[in-house]
């Protein structure tokens, strides 16, 4: 695909441009992009184009349309995508219907390159990071599929998005644009082992996204032991990058906490995690996502017991941590992300 244009990931604006320069008029621009938001996956299939112009779409640009390579469907109506991208790599979605609406989760790299110890999408390590098309055409494929509009969008999926900057915040304008899907930013939210840097740029954005910090642990010791970024930056440099994203932004911060059985789960833990959090976040309106661990057979981790769990929150609501214990949609599909890729790559 080198030297030709990756026309998906295209604003209309520049969709219109492109086309300009191979000499056609807007209206041709605003039809190819009907089609690209409808979910084309080859320009041949766009039949009101004429020949001509397909032809040189063909020699000029690419399509980087996600091809959907499988599809396994919970009882509960989660369903989980294993797409394939235009060079065979192969990635997964998840599309979790709401009462209140449609949400999927996507991916932003082919693999992960952050190592946490508990996570199945970093088992080999990243093949590359997704283009932006390649992260839209998640979504435009999978509304295609269910049939019905989507509504929001968690980039909790395969790979770290602040370690793909530059393509994610390009997808979140492409996704957000009225023209196209008009996907509204407060419906967005991103996740993140805590690529501090990348938090201060996030917050200079001025895209009202909704920021999920993947804390895991509330000291040092054992936060580096499940998750290598932590050696670079650590709880301070991350919850001090956390407040400084809500006094730019005024956004809500999430925290995911995996509760692991022995590592992270007892009452003394619970007790650091709100202590902690009062500390760095002090004025500012927080969540705390807690998450019994998907048993990954490559890890050897198991989840909290329900009398765990039950523990720890309660020590959360005594410090006035507001928490709730994530609803384990699609867990008869695997529902948590990177073992259908790990799979697909044993075979
Ligand atoms: N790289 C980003 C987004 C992808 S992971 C991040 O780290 O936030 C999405 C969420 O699932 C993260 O909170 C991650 O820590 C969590 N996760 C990964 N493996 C898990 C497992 N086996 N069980 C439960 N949660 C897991």
């Amino acid at each position: 695909m080198e030297n030709k244009i990756d026309i998906l990931s295209l604003s209309h604006a520049e969709l219109r441009e492109f086309i300009a320069e191979l000499g056609e008029p807007k209206y041709r621009a605003d039809q190819i992009y009907t089609f690209l938001m409808r979910g084309a996956s080859s320009f041949e299939e766009m039949n009101n184009i004429p020949k001509k112009l397909i032809e040189k779409l063909n020699e000029k640009a690419f399509l980087a349309t996600a091809k959907q390579v499988q599809k396994l469907t919970s009882a509960d109506g989660t369903a989980k995508y294993l797409y394939e991208m235009y060079d065979g790599e192969k990635i997964e979605s998840v599309i979790m219907r709401y009462h209140y609406g449609n949400t999927i989760c996507i991916s932003s790299e082919a693999g992960c390159p952050m190592g946490c110890a508990f996570c199945a999408s970093t088992l080999s390590g990243i093949s590359r990071k997704l283009l932006p098309s390649e992260m839209l055409s998640q979504v435009i494929q999978t509304q295609k599929d269910i049939g019905e509009r989507i509504d929001g969008i968690v980039l909790m999926g395969i790979g770290e998005p602040l370690d793909n900057y530059e393509n994610v915040i390009k997808f979140l304008r492409l996704v957000n644009d009225e023209k196209g899907l008009n996907i509204g930013l407060r419906h967005i939210s991103l996740s993140t082992c805590g690529i501090v840097p990348r938090i201060y740029d996030l917050a200079k954005e001025e895209m009202a996204i909704t920021l999920s910090i993947s804390l895991h642990a509330a000291n040092d010791e054992t936060r580096s032991a499940l998750m290598p970024v932590n050696k670079k930056w650590n709880i301070e440099a991350l919850l001090t990058a956390c407040a400084d994203y809500f006094a730019a932004t005024g956004r809500r911060i999430s925290f995911e906490y995996t509760l692991i059985n022995g590592k992270n789960d007892n009452e003394e833990a619970a007790r650091e995690l709100a202590a902690v959090l009062r500390k760095y976040c002090k004025n500012m309106p927080i969540h705390v996502n807690l998450i019994p661990v998907n048993a990954v057979k490559e890890r050897g981790f198991t989840p909290s017991s329900k009398d765990g769990i039950k523990k720890f929150v309660s020590v959360l609501e005594k410090n006035h941590i507001v928490a709730t214990v994530r609803r384990h949609l699609g867990s008869d599909i695997n529902a948590s992300c990177g073992q259908l890729r790990a799979k697909k790559a044993e075979n």
